[in-house]
């Protein structure tokens, strides 16, 4: 077995990093180069601003390179968790100024012509109780009337095409879509740099400050000046970026790879082929890869921590998790098994836009592999002039009481859930 992302291995490494010194100045400095970081970049290059990408590790390092490959439409909420907190006008349209985030990429990707895989497979949310399925009826109607049609309710029967495992029914989500995010994370990076953004890996970004509207910061490997900076470094940023991580929750997820499946173990655990995830608070997701491995995550364990020691304990646990869903899986190869840390925020939405001399953009909470690309984007447009087009720009980002950085509650929340889990 690897301890390694499936979507690091299987990825063209990429080769435009910039050499030499870091010095000069720039119009702005993105760090980070994740998915947020290198769609600003991108964006920025191609109106013609002169751009630095300052990665501490590689392209794709963090969350971008490690995460379960799933594109979901919407919110990480339910609809209706979010109407009652919103209100309906603002949950609605919240809703479809985040559920643009897939068609950004789907766009972005046939514009710079990047192979990553991108397919519209459809999202099943599956109810693993039969008290569940009563709760994604509920959502389901008011989301399909009020809000997203592209949505369906599937019952026991309508899944037996579907899934290989006995659930109580499921909401489609049409609009959802997987791609592999090593290739796509890659090609990304290509394509900021052709259009001229600079990219330094291996470049920590160390110290920042900030005089009379000039940034500079100070890297290992020198220091450079912008006029603008971007923070993009989500779950994975360092402590020089306090306000920040005051704010961001760093929760580790974790995934395992089986060895590829044949097509007839494909037909008997997932003949629908979609991006599937069941409704346990504690609960898992999966899909299938390029190659028909079944890649299957969830928290397994409540850590902040992502090691190969902490990945391969978690990895025990999702084997055995994976083999109570599929059971015809059952002793089967795995192949990798990996983790990463998700950048959570208190209310689970994300956030964008300008604090103390700094852009930023991050707190996706578990759907950013999608929502990265599209508000990066967004926060280079800001920078461009257009804030009005950031849905994000008024939400309030006040500090979880009591996180300094390092998410010492993860283990109550996580017996927490569990109790829950055995309640609900
Ligand atoms: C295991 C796992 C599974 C997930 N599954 C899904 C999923 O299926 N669907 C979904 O929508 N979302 C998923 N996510 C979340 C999603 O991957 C992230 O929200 C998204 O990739 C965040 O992108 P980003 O560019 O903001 O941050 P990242 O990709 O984390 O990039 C941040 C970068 O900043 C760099 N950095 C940090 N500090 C500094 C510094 N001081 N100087 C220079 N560089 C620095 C880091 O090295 C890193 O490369 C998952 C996440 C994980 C970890």
């Amino acid at each position: 077995m690897k301890f390694v992302s499936y979507w690091h291995d299987t990825a063209p490494v990429f080769a435009g990093a910039a050499q030499g010194p870091v010095s000069g100045h720039y119009d702005v400095a993105v760090i980070g180069a994740g998915f947020t970081g290198l769609a600003a970049a991108r964006q920025l290059a191609k109106a013609g601003a002169k751009v630095v990408v300052l990665e501490a590790e590689r392209v794709g390092f963090g969350a971008s390179g490690r995460n379960g490959g799933h594109l979901n439409n919407g919110l990480a909420h339910s609809y209706l968790a979010a109407k009652a907190e919103l209100g309906k006008e603002r949950a609605i349209a919240l809703y479809h100024a985040l559920d643009a985030s897939i068609d950004t990429i789907e766009a972005l990707i046939a514009e710079e012509g990047i192979d990553c895989n991108f397919r519209r497979a459809g999202k099943l949310k599956l109810a693993s109780k039969p008290q569940h399925f009563d709760a994604l009826a509920r959502n389901f109607e008011a989301l399909n009337k009020e809000c997203d049609p592209d949505t369906a309710l599937l019952s026991q029967e309508d899944l037996k095409s579907e899934v290989g495992s006995p659930f109580y029914g499921a909401m489609l989500s049409k609009k959802s879509a997987m791609m592999h995010m090593g290739r796509y994370v890659v090609g990304l990076a290509k394509a900021a740099a052709r259009h001229g953004a600079t990219i330094f890996e291996g470049t920590p970004v160390t110290e920042h400050w900030e005089t009379n509207g000039l940034h500079t910061l100070k890297t290992s490997r020198g220091t450079i000046t912008a006029a603008n900076v971007i923070v993009a470094t989500g779950a994975y940023t360092t402590k020089n970026f306090t306000w920040f991580r005051r704010r961001i929750i760093a929760v580790g997820s974790f995934l395992i790879a089986t060895r590829p499946l044949t097509e007839s173990e494909v037909q008997a655990v997932m003949p629908g082929n979609r991006t599937c995830v069941n409704t346990m608070n504690i609960g898992n997701y999966w899909r299938l890869a390029p190659d028909n491995r079944l890649i299957f995550g969830g928290r397994a364990r409540f850590s902040a921590t992502s090691d190969q020691r902490s990945d391969s304990k978690s990895g025990e646990i999702l084997r055995e998790s994976m083999e109570r869903i599929f059971p015809q899986l059952k002793g089967i190869d795995i192949d990798y098994c990996w983790g990463g840390l998700v950048d959570m925020t208190a209310d689970r939405y994300p956030r964008a836009g300008f604090h103390d001399g700094l852009w930023y953009a991050m707190g996706y909470s578990g759907h950013g592999a999608q929502l990265s690309t599209h508000l990066g984007m967004m926060v280079a447009d800001a920078i461009l002039g257009r804030a009005d087009r950031n849905p994000m720009r008024d939400y309030p980002w006040p500090a979880v009481p009591g996180h300094f950085g390092k998410p010492w509650f993860l283990p109550l929340v996580g017996m927490y859930y569990k109790m829950l889990d055995k309640v609900q």
